[in-house]
């Protein structure tokens, strides 16, 4: 296949993508990256958007068998913030610049309709800023209450587009509910980020095609593509990690066929490689998600190992990252940075 006419087509096909994702040749692979970077130019400019992440509790009432919240889990230490200290935090680095504030825990039903609607509208009352709910499968109902509320989006991860390996990985879930979720939440207006692991025991690069189909298909508003990482206390503590040239790949090719949709330089990328922000930011990324959960909690939202940036002052974040992406000739975003397709849309 011919590389270069293949990066200009508009629409890849599922071989093409799969072809992509398995380029082994350096100077191929940097043409892909290139020609991502271009498209994420022309369809996002050069902001990138930081959205602070709460992560509010760590209990978890299922038991994935990836993710060291898991409720088998023993070794980890559990926590749960108030919704005022949660609506306190907030506030704090919306001072700070930042416009979008991520509300996210395990499945944790101890923090009911009312509880999780009364921060959404709490954090709401003093500041236009958007809120992204991120608290795994809820009922329908629900969803309707908090959007009320005032909870713009919503982050739920596919984590894979193989069924079968889907099962695999949950214990009481299924992909087609998770679909089912996924289509709910847009019908009802929010805003939807999903997205994969990569690096999945068993896992092919057909599935990984497989995901970012299942993005386009869905018309998200935002895809995450990170790799995953064994955590300490699961059954999957010995596996392999993902890898970071497969991500990197999948994140550009992503970029190439979603066009403009949000894709974030996740944290776990971050955590396998020193300077996986940048990496990802030059491949298609156009935000990053940073944790503003305060200490002592931080440090026990465990998912997996030696998460990034866990030990850092929260407070300097935020300058953290504005270094980092203006040294690359990007710079923050001072808006909320909305669904580019709602914008396209309405044009
Ligand atoms: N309870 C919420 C949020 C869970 S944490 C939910 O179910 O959506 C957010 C994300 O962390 C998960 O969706 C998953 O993609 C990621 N994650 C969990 N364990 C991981 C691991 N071991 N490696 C990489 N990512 C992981």
């Amino acid at each position: 296949m011919d590389i270069n006419e293949l990066l200009k087509k508009e629409n890849l096909k599922r071989h093409e993508i799969i072809y992509l994702l398995g380029l082994s040749d350096e100077k191929e692979i940097n043409l892909l990256f290139d020609r991502a970077d271009e498209v994420r130019r022309i369809y996002c400019g050069d902001e990138v958007h930081l959205r602070g992440i709460i992560n509010f509790s760590n209990y978890c009432e299922q038991d994935c068998l990836y993710c060291g919240l898991r409720k088998s889990n023993k070794n980890i230490t559990r926590y749960r913030m108030s919704p005022d200290e949660v609506v306190e935090v907030a506030h704090k680095f919306i001072n700070k610049g930042i416009f979008t504030i991520v509300l996210q825990s395990g499945e944790d039903s101890f923090y009911d309709t009312d509880k999780i609607a009364y921060i959404i509208y709490s954090i709401k009352q003093k500041a236009d800023v958007a809120i992204t709910l991120s608290l795994g499968e809820r009922d329908f109902e629900e969803y309707k209450t908090w959007k009320i509320a005032g909870a713009d989006r919503y982050l739920i991860k596919h984590e894979t587009a193989n069924p079968k390996l889907y099962a695999a990985l949950h214990e009481n879930q299924k992909l087609t509910e998770r679909l089912e979720h996924i289509r709910f939440l847009k019908e009802i207006g929010y805003q939807v980020g999903s997205g994969n692991m990569i690096g999945l025991p068993n896992q092919t690069l057909e599935d990984i095609a497989d995901d970012i189909l299942l993005c386009k298909e869905y018309e998200l508003d935002m895809a995450a593509f990170g790799p995953f990482i064994p955590a300490p206390g699961t059954p999957w503590q010995n596996k392999k990690p993902g890898d970071v040239l497969l991500t990197l790949k999948t994140m550009a090719v992503a970029r190439i066929l979603l066009k403009d949709v949000h894709i974030p330089a996740t944290t776990a990328l971050a955590t396998l490689d020193e300077n996986g922000r940048i990496k990802g930011l030059k491949v298609g990324a156009n935000v990053i998600m940073p944790d503003f959960t305060p200490s002592p909690y931080r440090e026990n939202y465990q998912i997996y190992a030696n998460r990034k940036c866990v030990k850092d002052n929260p407070d300097d974040c935020r300058s953290c990252l504005q270094l980092q992406i203006e040294s690359i000739g990007r710079k923050v975003s001072n808006s909320r940075g909305d669904s580019l397709k709602l914008f396209n849309q309405a044009n």
